[in-house]
């Protein structure tokens, strides 16, 4: 039986055991430093929206694309995981796409004809009239948001329902992970391992501090700072424009979306994307230019003649995405055991998902699985 240990409990890691614990063969623990219910400045996963708006070029659309149908079926049949479907609204400001900060937001899903219209099957053109001011074009479809408040414990109970054991522990170093190797349960509640440190597959699922885990200290890996305000109006659709800019007319690193959390988690407005920046705290007047340009831009808001001072703030919040150059690490690598150097084990790594780690989950968690099963199969082979 493969002893599996995941490090990181975000949506990464919970999701990447949660498909391999579906494998009866698979003994499955998670180890990670935070858990659901934390919020700290160094886990990411609570801070997101979070929603389903693809990203990728059509060629890189895996992920989002095998992500998609679980997150339907989640929606419409399972309202205990926290998510609903809500319509969404993509507006273009206009100009080329550029990746230096000039023209609009490279992203996809801001293509007037993208690749993800094969999937999202009510996507069309939003009519003239319904175009909010200074907006060139736009396109509307129905998505999903997903509640993490919700979503993330949702993915620790199927988790465990499918056996999986759970060790909080700050790791150092990646092959740390091993002394977790089969990790059990005991009668007094505490977990024991049970398996050799060399008898593991560690799945890396570290998000942000890759850059600071011993073994992996990944300098590619940044943070991508966004800032939120969170406000107790449901407004519909939610928004996402693909630029905005400073007073030269340059796009600057704020953005301008929203979206409205199920169950009563309210509605997030978003928000900034600043590489490099670590700062946990959010600034005051970055947040009045959030509100501001949403209650200049949402038509429920504009239609209510409702400014940002209206609003009513449940709270702010900032988190780092964990931004990786060149893009996300789905590959496997063999390492040598710190506390053993003779032996060597198989790492499958799965991080740098900067802002799409939701919506890119399952494809991602699938990958994971494919991984881990060449490592068990022999196509390589754990000893040297
Ligand atoms: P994390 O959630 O950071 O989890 C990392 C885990 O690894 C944690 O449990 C941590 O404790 C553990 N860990 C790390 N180092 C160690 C160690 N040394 N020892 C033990 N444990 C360790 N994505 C979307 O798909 N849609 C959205 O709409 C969206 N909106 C976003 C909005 C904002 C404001 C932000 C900040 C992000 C948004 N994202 C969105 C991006 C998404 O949140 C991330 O891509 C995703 O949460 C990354 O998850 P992760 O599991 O890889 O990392």
């Amino acid at each position: 039986m493969p002893n599996i240990v995941v490090i990181g409990a975000g949506v990464s890691g919970l999701t990447s055991a949660l498909l391999l614990a579906r494998d009866k063969k698979n003994k499955v623990a998670v180890v990670a430093r935070h858990m659901p219910g934390d919020y700290d400045i160094e886990y990411t996963s609570p801070w997101a929206g979070a929603n389903v708006l693809p990203m990728a070029t059509e060629a890189n659309s895996r992920w989002e694309r095998e992500t998609w149908p679980e997150m339907k079926r989640l929606a419409a049949e399972v309202p205990e995981a926290g998510i609903h479907f809500q319509k969404a609204w993509v507006l273009r400001k206009g100009g080329e796409p550029t990746d230096d900060g000039k023209g609009r937001l490279s992203d996809a899903l801001f293509d007037e004809n993208p690749w993800y219209k094969s999937i999202m099957s009510d996507f069309k053109d939003l009519p003239a009239d319904k175009i909010p001011p200074g907006i060139q074009s736009g396109s509307e479809f129905t998505s999903v948001c997903i509640n993490t408040a919700l979503y993330l414990p949702y993915l620790v109970g199927q988790c465990r329902a499918l056996g999986v054991v759970f060790r909080r522990a700050a790791l150092n170093h990646i092959s740390e992970a091993a002394d977790f190797a089969g990790l059990e349960a005991q009668a007094d509640g505490t977990t024991a391992a049970t398996a050799s440190p060399e008898d593991v597959i560690i799945v890396n699922c570290s998000g942000l501090l890759s850059c600071r885990l011993g073994g992996v200290m990944d300098s590619k890996v940044q943070p991508a700072r966004g800032q939120v305000v969170v406000i107790r109006e449901e407004l519909s659709p939610m928004l996402a424009l693909d630029r905005v800019d400073d007073e030269a007319g340059q796009r600057n690193s704020e953005l301008l979306y929203n979206m409205l959390r199920p169950g009563g988690g309210g509605t997030i407005v978003g928000g900034t994307y600043q590489v490099g920046n670590w700062e946990s705290q959010p600034d005051p007047n970055t947040a009045v230019r959030l509100l501001t340009r949403l209650a200049n831009t949402h038509p429920q808001l504009v239609a209510e003649g409702k400014t940002a001072a209206d609003l009513s703030i449940i709270r702010q919040g900032v988190g780092l995405r964990p931004y990786r150059a060149g893009g996300v690490r789905l590959e496997t690598e063999k390492i040598a055991l710190e506390q053993k150097p003779s032996a060597q084990v198989w790492v499958v790594h799965n991080y740098g998902h900067a802002g799409w780690g939701y919506q890119g989950s399952y494809g991602c968690a699938k990958r994971v699985v494919e991984l881990v099963d060449e490592v068990v199969g022999g196509k390589f082979t754990a000893k040297l």
